[in-house]
């Protein structure tokens, strides 16, 4: 090692040796070195962003909009949502700012509410953002396994509640799993932060990707709850970094300050081109999805055990026993013969502190799926 590298490596800060670079990096980088890869690791969706909306962004840049905008946002896209969210959750103390995507909301978010010592429950398997975020700022990721079901235990909760818990983590639908939360499990939850007075923060990103039936927030029984929700998944513009949180006003207010000295604003003209994105009907890529999930679904049923997704893009299945899960005694291992077969699904060890069960994104072309479920089956059975 010479000197300079020496010199460099001691200038790193404690707070980031927590934890490792996401795994997920690592498949995709994995993924660049395959000729042929059947890619179902992917956590985004497989179509591009309407033509109309793509057209409103080149506008915007073309007609000058390309400044700072106001930290919290542009007021006509703030006016939009705010009208939205009031419909759906009217109270009188909640404010809106668009933020640098949902990831820039949950950092602000850690950022505002969570001082160092603080416990953050969390329910496993969790988006791998979650524990290295609560660990930046100092907090304590407490899990709560919820496997096999994923279903929610509210009496779990309340048992791992201690005086120092500030926050309850809640994804629906979720990531990694696909499962969604049932009526009973989130007003549980909802209703059980109010009364012990812990901040409820509930990530709806794929709040449109909800089969069945329209999905309810948390924020429908606890006012309180500071929702983070973004345009990444439902426009697929994931790289146009757009997000909003709504909530309580001072703690709204308190993100925003620290946008001011972090992110600054969210990009202008996308955010000017996500006011047309609203206007815009995405229903029929939705739709499209539920009918993706039936087809993973039908695929994998008999050869897999797992629990059918209500939501998002992805489903989590066990490791089999037999076939290619002989003998084998972690996901990571399965998942190792998996991209042997060319198919790249993401092992379960990313989203929890179990390696049993593997992530499938069915954000892919019909003819990917197949050649997915094809390997899949292969895979449960030789
Ligand atoms: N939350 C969840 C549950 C996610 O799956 C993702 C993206 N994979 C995000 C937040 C971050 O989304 P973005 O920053 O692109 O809005």
């Amino acid at each position: 090692m010479t000197t300079e590298h020496r010199n460099a490596s001691s200038w790193i800060a404690d707070r980031t040796l927590a934890f490792d670079s996401s795994g997920i990096r690592k498949v995709f980088a994995l993924a660049a070195t395959m000729k042929n890869p059947i890619n179902l690791s992917i956590g985004q969706p497989d179509y591009d962003v309407p033509a109309e909306i793509r057209r409103s962004a080149c506008e915007a840049i073309e007609s000058g909009k390309n400044m700072y905008s106001p930290t919290q946002g542009i007021a006509p896209l703030i006016d939009k949502l705010k009208a939205e969210v009031a419909s759906k959750y009217p109270s009188e103390d909640r404010d809106l700012f668009i933020s640098s995507g949902t990831s820039g909301g949950l950092v602000l978010a850690m950022l505002s509410m969570v001082n160092p010592g603080d416990e953050v429950i969390v329910f496993d398997p969790y988006f791998v953002m979650y524990v290295p975020l609560i660990q930046l700022v100092g907090g304590v990721p407490v899990l709560i396994d919820t496997y096999p079901d994923f279903r929610i235990d509210v009496n779990k909760v309340r048992d791992a509640i201690t005086p120092k818990t500030k926050m309850v983590l809640f994804n629906s639908p979720s990531n990694p799993t696909g499962v969604t939360a049932t009526l009973d499990e989130i007003r549980g939850i909802a209703e059980l932060c109010l009364e012990k007075g812990i901040a409820l923060l509930s990530d709806e990103i794929y709040s449109p990707f909800h089969f069945g039936s329209p999905m309810v927030s948390p924020a429908k029984f606890n006012p309180q709850t500071i929702v983070i929700d973004g345009f990444s998944k439902s426009y697929a513009m994931t790289g146009w970094r757009l997000g909003y949180v709504h909530g309580p006003r001072e703690i709204i207010q308190t993100m925003i300050k620290l946008q001011q000295y972090t992110f600054v604003c969210a990009p202008t003209p996308l955010q000017h081109a996500s006011l047309a994105a609203m206007d815009y009907d995405m229903t029929a890529f939705y739709k499209n999805y539920e009918s993706k999930r039936d087809r993973i679904v039908d695929g994998l049923r008999g050869y897999y055990e797992f629990v059918e997704p209500g939501g998002a893009f992805y489903i989590f299945p066990k490791v089999p026993s037999g076939g290619a899960g002989k003998g084998v005694s972690t996901a990571s291992e399965f998942v190792a013969k998996a991209i042997a077969n060319e198919l790249l699904v993401i092992p379960g060890n990313i989203f929890s502190k179990r390696d049993t069960h593997f992530r499938i994104s069915f954000a892919a072309s019909d003819e990917t799926l197949d050649r997915g479920i094809a390997v899949l089956r292969k895979l449960a059975r030789d």
